[in-house]
């Protein structure tokens, strides 16, 4: 089932990348593991995926430790509380759950001491919803200089997760909205963001909309779950 679930998943991501003149390559598939067991976690790989996202410390911890003998990258997809930053330093590869100066300032300590360096995006509440978490993209210029500053801190580019909608075509506007603001920003610091958005539901409308990662979990384990 997974087989071909992950087979659907890739004919729509392309067929959506064509949209926006791009290919299935320049969409990368992470899939989110949350609630999955190591079993199918282990299917999923046999059958091409690399990128594993999680969203909960503790989970992580295990799974990582079970999984250990596969070449994966580990990405944070939740939020991330202080308290367990040296965690994720120690587990993950990304985070993409950046939402605020004082966690940048506490990974980068922690960083250091282990020497090493994670791959970061900023989350951007594009919606304005207060049940969401990441920042306002007023502040966003002031968050990228001060990033830009801790040396291992790797900045990809920006994050987020859309409002749930009735009519799924409500949510492009956000996607949209990310996009430009991270062009805006690319011509600022002459450089280029990529784009952490899109899940099962909105994927395609987020790959459409320019989406260089999609955070996939009920669509590839639908059936796990
Ligand atoms: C769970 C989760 C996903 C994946 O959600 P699905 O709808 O199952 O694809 C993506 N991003 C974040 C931040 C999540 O917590």
């Amino acid at each position: 089932m997974l087989q071909e679930n992950i087979k659907v998943l890739r004919e729509k991501i392309e067929k959506a990348a064509f949209k926006s003149n791009r290919s299935l390559k320049d969409v990368k598939l992470l899939a989110v593991t949350k609630n999955v067991g190591v079993d199918f976690v282990r299917e999923a790989v046999a059958l091409g995926i690399t990128e594993i996202g999680e969203n909960r410390i503790q989970e992580a911890r295990s799974k990582f430790s079970s999984l250990k003998d596969l070449d994966l990258k580990w990405h944070m997809v939740g939020h991330l509380q202080t308290n367990k930053v040296k965690y994720a330093v120690e587990l993950f590869d990304y985070l993409h759950s950046l939402d605020s100066l004082k966690l940048a300032y506490k990974i980068e300590d922690c960083l250091f001491k282990h020497n090493k360096i994670m791959n970061v995006f900023i989350e951007i509440n594009t919606s304005g919803e207060d049940s969401k978490f990441g920042i306002e993209s007023v502040q966003v210029i002031n968050m990228v200089n001060e990033i830009f500053k801790l040396p291992h801190l790797n900045l990809m580019g920006f994050m987020t997760v859309a409002p749930i909608v009735e009519n799924i075509e409500d949510v492009r506007p956000y996607f949209r909205k990310l996009k430009i603001l991270s062009e805006r920003l690319g011509e600022k610091f002459n450089r280029k963001f990529h784009l952490s958005m899109g899940m099962s539901d909105d994927f395609e409308i987020a790959v459409e909309e320019g989406a260089d990662l999609i955070r996939i979990g009920s669509a590839i384990f639908k059936e796990k779950l």
